[in-house]
């Protein structure tokens, strides 16, 4: 579809947001959602079941085990990771064509489902968000309520094998506050945007 007339659009940027888990991945997503960036969301499915005031669609697709299997064996997903007990999977086809159609996408995913995604987009934009210290992190996992001192102590060991895995990446981002954050993944998006801007 391309002429001598119009702009001829190269391939939408991938960006994967990834980080261990208390980091607040969600938090910086969600802010740069509002922030109109050029970027497509990707809406992940899941097993687990909605949040309060989360939107089937809008924040996740949920799925019962079953119907998220089934998805697994028709090779719907990009790639998927078992977290919590429960499955978390990103929908091929949505990325797929929106990369297609030029436009930017980005993926709020956990560590082990963003080096899948690497493997098969090895061109892709792969941003770790760190937390500022690990004291930190364990301040934030700790506050955020519900988890008890085992699942802590856990959580925290998890965190430190999946900061190891930070030499897969491309960006490094601090999420000491969350619009210092957004800022820093804002510039990254617009500097890979750059090196891909042809007329
Ligand atoms: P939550 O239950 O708090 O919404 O998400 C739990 C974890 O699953 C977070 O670390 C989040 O980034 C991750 N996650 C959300 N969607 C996906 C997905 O499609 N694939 C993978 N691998 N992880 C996901």
């Amino acid at each position: 579809t391309n002429n001598t007339n119009t702009m001829e659009r190269e391939q939408g940027v991938l960006i994967v947001l990834s980080g261990p888990s208390g980091v607040g991945k969600g938090t910086v997503c969600a802010a740069l959602r509002k922030m109109n960036l050029d970027l497509v969301y990707s809406v992940s499915a899941t097993t687990r079941a909605p949040r309060e005031g989360e939107v089937d669609g809008i924040n996740y697709f949920f799925k019962k085990r079953e119907q998220f299997e089934h998805m697994i064996a028709n090779d719907e997903l990009l790639e998927y990771a078992e977290y919590d007990g429960n499955y978390y999977g990103t929908p091929r086809r949505f990325v797929e064509d929106t990369l297609k159609d030029g436009k930017n996408i980005i993926l709020e995913i956990e560590v082990q489902g963003a080096l899948k995604v690497k493997q098969k987009f090895p061109e892709g934009v792969f941003i770790f968000l760190l937390p500022p210290s690990l004291d930190e992190l364990h301040n934030r996992i700790t506050t955020r309520g519900t988890n008890s001192v085992e699942s802590i102590r856990n959580r925290m060991s998890v965190a430190a094998d999946e900061i190891r895995l930070i030499e897969h990446y491309d960006y490094a981002v601090v999420n000491d506050e969350v619009e210092k954050a957004c800022d820093k993944i804002k510039s990254i998006v617009v500097a890979e945007r750059c090196k891909q801007e042809r007329i």
